[in-house]
């Protein structure tokens, strides 16, 4: 989250500099840059931020968009409507996803444009892509703080999302010990000899891998009961298989 800054470019209305600043913060941002706003600092930018100081105390104020985005190695660039430029055009739910990607290793810049203008098309020409809320296209404007709340809000979501299932809460059965994952281990590769799975290969490269995918997934107790059941059945077959055919 510390990587994502939402850019307000040439704002008219300080209030909607404070509504955007409680609007980010609510989702767990606290980066906002002002390239060239009309009036700022403002009374009604404090107002309208309602207790989101600590986002109004680090706010940067920049004379223009180039520099506001120089250190980005991702710039999305939030449009109203359709514009002549070839940018290809994203939801804010696809934007959420690469900027969340994007922000592991690198800065990301979303960027917002002037209340009755808009993002001019050079300033667009510096975005990778245009992000459009699919609003009614007869009405397709969105107050400038609604929608950096409704970015804020879809950046949460990605984030929250990709959190690993297992923190989600308690699990049912204690996890594997290394123990357990040792005798797991040792009855996989084993049944796939059973199972003739190598036909004459080398087994060293596929138990490597099983070893890293069985690692990963981070079984409990009870998986590994189940996936154990499974190759005792997998070896009781082959065993029937064999004397069949020699039978
Ligand atoms: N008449 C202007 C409206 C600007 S609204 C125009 O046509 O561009 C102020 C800013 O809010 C826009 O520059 C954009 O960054 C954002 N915004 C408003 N509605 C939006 C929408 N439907 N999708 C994406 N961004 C939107």
């Amino acid at each position: 989250m510390q990587s994502i800054r939402f850019v307000l470019v040439r704002t008219s209305h300080p209030g909607n500099i404070g509504s955007a600043a409680r609007a980010i913060r609510t989702m767990g941002f606290s980066r906002l840059v002002l390239v060239a706003p009309h009036k700022y600092p403002h009374a009604d930018a404090s107002a309208l931020a309602a207790g989101a100081d600590d986002v109004l105390e680090g706010i940067v104020v920049v004379p223009t968009l180039v520099e506001a985005i120089a250190d980005c190695s991702l710039v999305l660039g939030c449009t109203a409507r359709r514009r002549g430029v070839s940018l290809p055009e994203i939801t804010p739910r696809a934007a959420a996803a690469q900027a969340h990607e994007a922000a592991a290793t690198g800065e990301v810049a979303i960027v917002f444009g002037n209340e009755r203008t808009g993002l001019e098309n050079e300033e667009l020409m510096r975005c990778h892509a245009a992000v459009h809320i699919p609003a009614d296209p007869g009405y397709s404007s969105l107050n400038l703080a609604q929608a950096v709340q409704v970015l804020a809000y879809e950046l949460r979501l990605a984030q929250l999302e990709a959190q690993p299932v297992v923190d989600a809460g308690p699990r049912s059965d204690p996890p594997a010990t290394a123990e357990q994952m040792e005798y797991f281990f040792g009855h996989l590769f084993e049944m796939l000899n059973d199972i003739d799975f190598h036909k004459g290969r080398s087994p060293v490269t596929i138990e490597q891998r099983l070893r890293k995918l069985f690692q990963h997934a981070t079984l409990d107790q009870r998986e590994v009961r189940i996936l154990r059941g499974i190759f005792d059945d997998a070896q009781r077959m082959a065993r029937m298989a064999k004397s069949r055919a020699e039978g």
